[in-house]
């Protein structure tokens, strides 16, 4: 085996801290930052000092082989991109303040990359030109950058971060699918591999226009998502995406306006009262289907509704422009609300049929504050569901079998999703077809969280001492301890010398001046699976070996433990 490198503690640009920083609320940031691992270097902007970049290299090779196993190859395309292309599938402007936007000197518009879809698809647009050239998976492990309006957690969420993001290339949809199930399943082989407890969850309704997408989510207290977890079926989902599909079988059957009190102010208490929904719920969507097809969804800003539709197929309706004003004259209508998840300033604007026939309103999509005026439900338009339902107790109901939920807290690892067309539409990615017509391409897109997996992994393996590394992603395989004086230092860097002439990664605590005591704390917050002790016995040859999961020590001659660790 070749000769692994040894690291001397006592060179090492790392300093161990007694106290938790001040700033840290979360256990990660604490441990890794008390162990000498990162440094804050701005708010969201973290510098990886040593023993956490081996971490981070170590996650990244088991990201990296499994990505290249499913052949998917690898690039590396610039952070510090242009701004057209951001402009043609209007991201530019939809992604908000979490965009980082900048000009260069002639006062030309760029961005920091969060999210690649763009210009992955003008990649290939550039290089394919046949359906021979597909299906293609393309990936790169690069930092992305987003000003995240609360960084917290330490590097859980960073404005600057480490991701694997990968773009797949399809002809046909059932090309999309076996992309899509191929990375789910390097997924799962990269999280086993890393060592960190997972499930898939759904992460979207499946009522968008057929895309799929599941999350990994990482259980930890930490984590910002809540999953839901069926103890009966097995349903796993982020309870953002959950579901309760409510059909009114016959609209006519539905109360009378005048029977249903039309509240001062609707809370999304009265509206769950009014359709039946758990109490707990959080009602987000109106779904209408009109001729089978979904022309509206309540998402003001939703590019998957066209209006232009809707006003087509309602004709002579009228759709306008709503205002606040509109609604102060409209006591009859509904009022939307702002989310608790994280909606932001998305006022969703919700009109139940029930509360005004004849007066339905649906939510603009494509063209902000819109909205179908005078519509009425049931026979203009078939109300199809009240889609997403955030459930936020526990015991609410599976959608699939009626099971009581139970609700944990979770970090988002990874995301996996079939994007369809949108954005080949919108920049026009065709290749030639086989009958030599052109095809336009299906695409799928892909993150791991590089950096963040480091810190759940923080999160999920740590006890009060510290952390405690699964073998994998260790910075190192052995802790060498030199609890002593010129003896021990010795006997540590000679069974160092050994061990890594043998393949094994070694850190040595060869500190002069610094207590064993004071060393074997540190040894135990650093968290490298074994910790080897030349101690008190050094002169006879021999030395402690200790787990440092289980906390399991014995000693034993120096040669035998060299054996047990080679
Ligand atoms: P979140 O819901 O936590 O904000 P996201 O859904 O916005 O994440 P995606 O766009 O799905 O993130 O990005 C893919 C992956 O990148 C995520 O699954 C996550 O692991 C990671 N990631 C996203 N934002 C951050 C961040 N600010 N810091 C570190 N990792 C991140
Ligand atoms: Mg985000
Ligand atoms: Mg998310
Ligand atoms: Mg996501």
């Amino acid at each position: 085996m070749a000769n692994a490198p040894v690291q001397r503690m006592s060179q090492l640009m790392a300093k161990t801290l007694r106290d938790d920083p001040a700033d840290a609320e979360v256990l990660s940031h604490k441990l890794l930052v008390r162990a000498g691992y990162v440094r804050r270097t701005a708010a969201g902007i973290w510098s990886w000092l040593p023993l956490g970049k081996k971490v981070l290299t170590n996650v990244e090779r088991i990201v990296r082989e499994e990505m290249d196993a499913i052949g998917a190859q690898e690039v590396m395309l610039p952070a510090l991109l242009p701004k057209e292309p951001y402009d043609a599938t209007g991201r530019w402007d939809e992604y908000g303040p979490e965009l980082f936007r900048l000009q260069d000197r002639k006062g030309g518009d760029y961005l920091l990359g969060p999210t690649h879809e763009e210009i992955f698809t003008l990649l290939v647009k550039d290089q394919a030109s046949s359906y021979k050239d597909l299906p293609v998976i393309l990936y790169q492990i690069q930092s992305k950058y987003r000003d995240e309006a609360r960084p917290r957690a330490g590097i859980l969420r960073g404005r600057e971060f480490l991701m694997k993001d990968s773009y797949s290339f399809d002809t046909a949809d059932e090309g999309l699918a076996e992309s899509y199930a191929l990375h789910r399943q390097a997924y799962q082989r990269i999280f086993e591999r890393l060592g960190l407890d997972y499930r898939i969850c759904a992460a979207t309704a499946g009522a968008m226009g057929g895309s799929k997408s599941e999350e990994f989510l990482a259980p930890a207290e930490a984590g910002e998502d809540t999953f839901a977890d069926c103890p009966n079926c097995d349903f796993a989902a982020n309870t953002e995406a959950i579901t309760y599909q409510l059909k009114p079988a016959d609209p006519a059957g539905l109360p009378a306006a005048e029977d249903i009190p039309t509240p001062d102010t609707p809370t999304i208490e009265t509206l769950a009262a009014s359709l039946g929904v758990p109490a707990s719920a959080t009602l987000k969507n109106l779904l209408v289907k009109v001729d089978g097809e979904i022309v509206a969804v309540g998402v003001p800003g939703d590019r998957e509704v066209d209006i232009d539709k809707v006003e087509a197929h309602f004709a002579p309706a009228v759709v306008e422009m709503v205002t606040e004003a509109d609604f102060a004259a409209r006591p009859d209508l509904v009022r939307g609300y702002v989310g608790p998840q994280g909606l932001g300033d998305k006022v969703k604007y919700l009109a139940d049929p029930r509360v005004a026939p004849g007066t339905a309103w649906i939510t603009g999509a494509n063209k902000a504050h819109t909205h179908a005026k005078n519509v009425v439900a049931g026979r203009d338009f078939e109300v199809d569901a009240y889609v997403d339902v955030v459930v936020v107790q526990e015991g609410d109901p599976c959608p699939n079998c009626g099971t009581g939920l139970r609700l944990d807290r979770a970090i988002e690892i990874g995301h996996i999703f079939q994007l369809g067309r949108k954005y080949t539409d919108a920049l026009k990615l065709d290749v030639l077809g086989q009958n030599g017509k052109p095809v336009r391409v299906t695409m799928g897109s892909y993150g791991v969280g590089v950096s963040r997996a480091v810190a759940a992994l923080a999160e999920q393996h740590a006890d009060d001492k510290g952390l405690v590394w699964p073998a994998e992603v260790a910075p190192a395989d052995v802790h060498v301890v030199a609890a002593g004086k010129a003896l021990q230092t010795e006997l540590a860097l000679d069974v160092s010398g050994r061990l890594a002439a043998a393949g094994v990664r070694v850190l040595v605590d060869d500190r002069a001046g610094v207590s064993p005591g004071v060393k074997f704390t540190d040894a135990e917050l650093v968290g490298v699976p074994t910790i080897l002790v030349a101690g008190r016995r050094s002169g006879e040859g021999v030395v402690e070996l200790k787990d440092r999961r289980t906390g399991e020590r014995e000693e034993l001659p120096v040669d035998e433990a060299i054996a047990r660790l080679t």
